[in-house]
């Protein structure tokens, strides 16, 4: 057997000169680079990781081996029947956003696998793919077994079906930066964007917290994911690396820009909400904000610059909406929580607020107040008073709720015309990728125009509660009211 590296430059390089077909028939720009790299330009792509079949079966087949067989050990000490209902919040909410989305990232990968220019990318991507098929089977597999103890596990693989407000706004994204691009925008948006600045905030913050809480099979899983999304979301830096040579900065620019600014919007629902209010107090081992900065922010603008590109243009208000967005949307959810396929905690016990206050100094002030007149009509008995009254605005891009700094009055209206419609928007990032390309995005219609145009009956939340399809799954508090009272005692006595 010859070792890998006496034949891997020969064997990668797969590009052929057509004869039967024109060049453009077989990559045609608009599935493959409307940018116009040239292809000797494309022949310079060299994947920073290089692995033959051989070696990924070997070593994929171990990793499956011992995430199956920690799932084996685990099922018999029976951790989520046990567990509190706080995590058992994080594992709902996770598989729910998680395991479809990895099953849908497969066509990502399959289109980069069919229509990427350079043969490296080709190979890469084919392994990326195997990747993908393997999360999305391991993540359904796993709550599969939970769905006989709590029938919201099912939603596991329901949730991405429905018409859930988060799962809109997730397959929004998913259809938008995934599967409906050129495999050149494809590579940057999935694999750069989303993979390399995001996947892993959700997948080693959450294996640290997870580990901590003792959760072995669930730090188990996402580690084994994560090692291979480390491995296959390296394609996309070279590609940016090929349309800086190749003049386009500009166009490579814009799409980092675009997919950077809607991924940050799912993190940080998912992420914010699960780091900072639904992990239980002793086992958090860092603030979301804290892993924004060293994980996200720092290393990600450092390889931006090492690109040859430059930070998203909205970074200050990136900055600014890491202060607030994941509260404003963990404030809102908690309130709509029936609309949710887990139960999740309020989160803000005294000792929670405090962690708050010293994480996000002024929370107090802000969130703290809204959540102390919840606490208030709870210990009243007056429980019904933190149910919502009407159904929120939500964005025409993100299509999460419109949410604003506290203290923003009047509340800035961000809109847009397009052919006779008036489009709404949450920020200007928002409203900057709509400009981008009117025709991509005009016509979907929010969850307000479908209340309007009649598909939501009633037209409140009760009527939006079945339309979600969770009359009987929603969400209630995760921790029966607990939060509300200032010791177990005080509670009892309530
Ligand atoms: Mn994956
Ligand atoms: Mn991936």
């Amino acid at each position: 057997m010859l070792e890998r590296s006496e034949w891997y430059d020969i064997a990668r390089r797969t590009n052929w000169t057509p004869k039967f077909v024109t060049e453009e028939q077989l990559f045609p720009p608009e599935m493959s680079d409307p940018y116009g790299v040239p292809n000797e330009l494309w022949e310079t792509y060299d994947e920073p990781y290089k692995v033959s079949y051989t070696e990924y079966v070997s070593v994929q087949r171990e990793k499956d081996q011992g995430t199956y067989s920690v799932k084996a050990a685990v099922a018999r000490q029976n951790f989520v029947e046990k567990c509190d209902e706080r995590w058992r919040a994080i594992l709902k909410f996770h598989f729910g956003g998680v395991a479809l989305a990895e099953s849908i990232s497969q066509l990502g990968e399959a289109r980069l696998v069919r229509f990427g220019k350079a043969p490296g990318m080709r190979n890469m991507a084919t392994f990326g793919l195997l990747d993908e098929l393997r999360h999305g089977q391991i993540q359904l597999s796993f709550p599969h077994d939970w769905v006989q103890l709590d029938r919201q596990f099912a939603w596991t693989h329901k949730a991405l079906h429905t018409n859930e407000w988060g799962a809109i706004a997730l397959r929004h994204l998913l259809d938008d930066i995934f599967i409906s691009r050129d495999a050149t925008t494809t590579a940057v948006m999935l694999t750069f964007a989303f993979e390399t600045a995001f996947t892993n905030m959700q997948f080693l913050a959450l294996a640290a917290d997870a580990s901590k809480a003792g959760d072995v099979a669930f730090s188990s899983v996402i580690s084994s994911i994560q090692t291979d999304e480390a491995r296959h979301a390296q394609i996309g830096a070279p590609v940016l690396t090929i349309l800086v040579k190749a003049g386009k900065t500009a166009e490579a620019q814009k799409i980092l820009d675009i997919s950077f600014w809607r991924t940050w919007k799912m993190f940080s629902l998912l992420t914010g909400m699960s780091m900072d209010y639904y992990t239980p107090l002793a086992q958090r081992e860092a603030s979301f904000k804290e892993f924004m900065e060293e994980w996200i922010l720092n290393q990600f603008e450092r390889q931006l610059l090492d690109l040859g590109l430059q930070r998203p243009w909205y970074w200050d208000i990136l900055l600014d909406e890491i202060e607030f967005f994941h509260h404003a949307m963990h404030l809102g959810s908690w309130t709509f929580r029936r609309t949710l396929w887990w139960n999740p905690p309020g989160g803000v016990s005294p000792e929670e607020r405090a962690w708050l206050e010293e994480k996000y100094p002024g929370w107090n002030d802000t969130w703290g107040r809204l959540w102390e007149g919840y606490g208030q009509s709870v210990r009243e008995g007056r429980e019904d008073l933190c149910d919502p009254q009407s159904l929120l605005l939500v964005c025409t891009m993100c299509h999460l709720p419109m949410i604003h700094r506290p203290g923003t009055w009047p509340f800035p209206l961000r809109t847009e015309e397009c052919q006779g419609r008036t489009y709404l928007f949450c920020c200007e990032p928002c409203r900057w990728i709509f400009r981008q390309d009117p025709d991509r995005y005009k016509g979907y219609m929010t969850l307000n125009e479908r209340a309007l145009a009649g598909e939501i009956v009633p037209p409140n939340y009760e009527g939006a509660v079945a339309f979600m399809s969770l009359t009987e799954d929603g969400g209630r508090d995760g921790t029966n009211f607990a939060w509300a009272y200032p010791t177990a005692e005080a509670r009892k006595a309530g």
